[in-house]
């Protein structure tokens, strides 16, 4: 029972949780407007294919891997959904065809390996579907629009082998406010770019751009489809939404010893905690291998136990971690909170200067996840 007291670093998920937040975000969406949801890096550090169980039960229509071994991961495990693949590579195009899986297209380079790959060892029948990324302003990956002309030429040319899923774009600053403008106009070129390709193809295929952030903040630009990440996992990137999520999961580890420091001691490596007066310390179960980060070190992080926020003291090792407790009340074997009820994962993310999306997907797999 999770009532027990806990021994072990553990991440805890609450099933209903996603689901409320799944609920909210479909409830900001047009009845024919689709659903992808991210499961990349493990469900975003959650888990391995259970999050995406839960989602192919709840009937989202698409998952989002970066990797073809997280699509293949997740085909053996049961699920049947559409498959986006956002980082293919040469060497993965086998797979892909034998998992069913849809992989991003983003440059003429890959497009021809892939028809040059098709033309040395897939059959006569096999259909690909393959999903187009146009670049319109985040300068990572993508078709620009000079590409247009020469691809369309070549989408119309293997068109008896190759079949365009869906296309899509990326905005480079959906979550705030400053950037607007710069957003309209990556909608702009986005639309004008997928109406020429659907013009030239001669048929309609799924066009989607909206991430977390971008659904709130944009309902005018869901186009046929959204792509659901961080909001799913309970964090919000707008802070417009933030009352309608709930948190999903929290990190808990225990106590494994309480030890009194006198005045002028010093803890853990490199003797970088300095006991200023007499002080009681817990040792933790949790280090940086666990994903609790070393510049949590020496009073950057905090960690809740019986409800009170208890300093690092000292660096953070490897597997375990000194906070001080000095006057509160605990003991070895009591629980320990690093996110979750009353400390959140954005909470830890400022102290280090990074974005929840670090803390979360750094939770190492040797961290036990318990799904209620
Ligand atoms: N779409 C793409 C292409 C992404 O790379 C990501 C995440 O990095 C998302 C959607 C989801 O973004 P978010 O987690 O902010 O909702």
């Amino acid at each position: 029972s999770l009532q027990e007291k806990v021994h072990g670093t553990r991440l805890e998920i609450s099933l209903e949780s996603v689901e409320h937040n799944l609920n909210f975000y479909r409830s900001l969406l047009a009845p024919d407007t689709k659903l992808m949801v991210m499961v990349k890096a493990f469900a975003y550090g959650n888990s391995r294919y259970e999050l995406a169980g839960l989602l192919q039960y709840n009937l989202v229509d698409y998952l989002g891997v970066a990797y073809v071994d997280e699509g293949i991961e997740l085909r053996e495990n049961g699920i049947k959904l559409p498959i986006m693949v956002l980082n293919p590579s040469e060497d993965t195009f086998d797979k892909a065809l034998q998992y069913d899986l849809e992989l991003q297209m983003y440059s003429m380079q890959l497009l021809k390996a892939l028809a040059e790959w098709k033309q040395d060892r897939g059959s006569a029948h096999d259909q690909i579907k393959v999903q187009l990324s146009f670049d319109t302003g985040m300068r990572r990956l993508g078709f620009e629009p000079a590409d247009l002309e020469k691809l369309c030429n070549f989408l119309i040319r293997n068109a008896h082998w190759l079949k365009v899923t869906g296309v899509f774009t990326h905005l480079a600053g959906a979550d705030e406010e400053v950037h607007n403008s710069f957003s309209k106009q990556q909608l702009d070129t986005f639309s004008t770019m997928a109406a020429h390709l659907e013009r030239q193809l001669g048929y309609s295929v799924i066009k989607h751009a909206m991430n977390s952030a971008g659904i709130v903040r944009f309902p005018e630009a869901h186009f046929d489809m959204v792509r659901l990440g961080i909001g799913l996992y309970g964090v919000d990137p707008t802070a417009i939404s933030h009352h309608m999520l709930q948190p999903i999961s929290t990190l808990k580890t225990s106590i494994s010893q309480v030890k009194y420091i006198k005045e002028g001691e010093t803890v853990g490596y490199s003797r970088k905690g300095v006991a200023e007066r007499p002080t009681t310390i817990a040792t933790i179960g949790i280090g940086y291998a666990d994903g609790f980060d070393r510049r949590f070190s020496n009073g950057v992080g905090k960690v809740l136990i019986n409800g009170q926020l208890a300093p690092v003291i000292g660096n953070v090792c490897m597997d375990m971690t000194m906070v001080d407790i000095t006057g509160i009340e605990a003991a070895e074997g009591d629980e320990v909170i690093v996110f979750g009820e009353g400390l959140t994962i954005s909470d830890q993310a400022k102290a280090i200067g990074t974005i929840p999306y670090e803390i979360l997907t750094s939770i190492n797999e040797r961290v036990k996840r318990v799904f209620y």
